[in-house]
C-alpha cells in the first residue's frame, strides 16, 4: 500500500513538472517556427517634440502573431528567446526590418531594442555595421535602446560593444530610465545619448508631487551630463503639459499615437501632419 501510496505521489507530482516544461518546449518551437514562417513584423510608434509637436523618431517594437493567429506579447515571448538564443536571428530581423524603414524615411530617429544577450554577442556592433551599410541606413539616426540590468549581466562585452557603436557614430538610448540600479554612475560610463524616463515615472507625473519630483531630479540629472530626454508612455495631455513644464524635451506614447505598421505610420503621418500639439 506504501508502494503503491508513493507511486502515486510521484505520479501526481511529475506530470505537473512536465507540464511546464512541455509548454515551454512547444513556445521555444513555435518560436523556431514563427521565425521560419515570417510570423515576425515590426510595428512603429511615434516619438514627437513637446514644444513643436513635430515627429522627430520611431521605436521599432517586434510583434509576433502565429500560425494560429495569436498573437504574443514581447514581454511574454523575448525571456524565452533570450534564453534560448533566438533572440539573435530574431533582433537581426528586428534591426533589419528598422534600418530598411529609416533608410527612406530620412527625417526620423529610428530606435531599436537590443537583449543583453545581443549586447554581450562579441559580434553584435559588427552585424549593426553590416545591415546599416546593406539598407544604407544611418548611424547617426540609429539608436541603439538597452536597460540598466542589460549592461550590468555582462559589462565588459557589453562596453565593447557599446564603444564600437558609438565609435560609427550609432546613438546609444537608456531605456525605462529610474527603474534600474545606481543610475548616476551608469549615465557616466555609458556616455548615452538619451534617457527614457519610465513609464510609470510619467503616469503619475501630472497628479503625484513625489513622481513630478522625481522626473525633475532626472531632467537636472540629464541636463547637467548633456544627455538627451524622452518620456515613455505618455497616454494624457496633463501628462504631456508636465513634462513639457518639466522641460522633458520629447515624448511618446498613445496620446501621440500607438506602435503601428510601417504604412500606417506614413497614413497618420500624412492625416496629421504633425503630431498633436500638447494644447
Ligand atoms: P519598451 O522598450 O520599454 O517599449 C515600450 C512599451 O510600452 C511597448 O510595449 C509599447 O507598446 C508600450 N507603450 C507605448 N506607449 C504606451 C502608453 O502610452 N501606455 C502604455 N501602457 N504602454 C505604452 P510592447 O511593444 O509590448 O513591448 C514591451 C517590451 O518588450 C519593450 O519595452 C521591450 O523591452 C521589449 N521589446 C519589444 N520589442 C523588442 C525587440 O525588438 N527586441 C527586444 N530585445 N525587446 C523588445
Ligand atoms: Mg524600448
Ligand atoms: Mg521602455
Ligand atoms: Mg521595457
Amino acid at each position: 500500500a506504501a508502494k503503491a501510496e508513493g507511486r502515486r505521489t510521484w505520479r501526481f507530482f511529475e506530470p505537473a513538472m512536465n507540464e511546464a516544461q512541455r509548454r515551454r518546449r512547444a513556445l521555444e518551437a513555435a518560436l523556431r517556427e514563427g521565425l521560419h514562417r515570417n510570423e515576425f513584423s515590426v510595428v512603429y510608434q511615434p516619438q514627437v517634440n513637446l514644444s513643436s509637436g513635430r515627429l522627430t523618431g520611431a521605436e521599432a517594437l517586434l510583434r509576433w502573431q502565429d500560425s494560429s493567429g495569436t498573437r504574443h506579447s514581447p514581454a511574454d515571448f523575448v525571456p524565452l528567446a533570450e534564453d534560448t538564443g533566438l533572440i539573435l536571428p530574431i533582433g537581426e530581423f528586428v534591426l533589419a526590418e528598422a534600418c530598411r524603414f529609416g533608410a527612406v524615411r530620412p527625417s526620423l530617429l529610428v530606435a531599436v531594442n537590443a537583449s543583453a544577450v545581443q549586447l554581450r554577442e562579441p559580434g553584435f556592433a559588427r552585424m549593426v555595421e553590416r545591415t546599416l551599410q546593406q539598407t544604407g541606413m544611418s548611424a547617426s539616426r540609429l539608436e541603439i535602446e538597452m536597460t540598466e540590468t542589460a549592461i550590468l549581466r555582462d559589462m565588459e562585452a557589453v562596453m565593447s560593444n557599446i564603444r564600437l557603436l558609438r565609435h560609427m557614430g550609432v546613438r546609444i538610448a537608456l531605456d525605462d530610465f529610474g527603474t534600474g540600479f545606481s543610475s548616476l554612475s551608469h549615465l557616466r560610463q555609458l556616455e548615452c545619448d538619451r534617457i527614457k524616463i519610465d513609464r510609470s515615472f510619467v503616469k503619475e507625473v501630472a497628479e503625484q508631487p513625489q513622481a513630478r519630483a522625481m522626473v525633475r531630479a532626472m531632467v537636472g540629472m540629464a541636463k547637467a551630463v548633456g544627455v538627451e530626454l524622452i518620456g515613455e508612455g505618455v497616454e494624457t495631455p496633463a501628462q504631456a503639459r508636465a513634462l513639457r513644464e518639466e522641460e522633458c524635451a520629447e515624448a511618446q506614447g498613445f496620446l501621440f499615437g500607438a506602435p503601428v505598421s510601417a504604412e500606417e505610420f506614413d497614413r497618420l503621418r500624412l492625416d496629421r501632419g504633425e503630431l498633436a500639439s500638447v494644447d
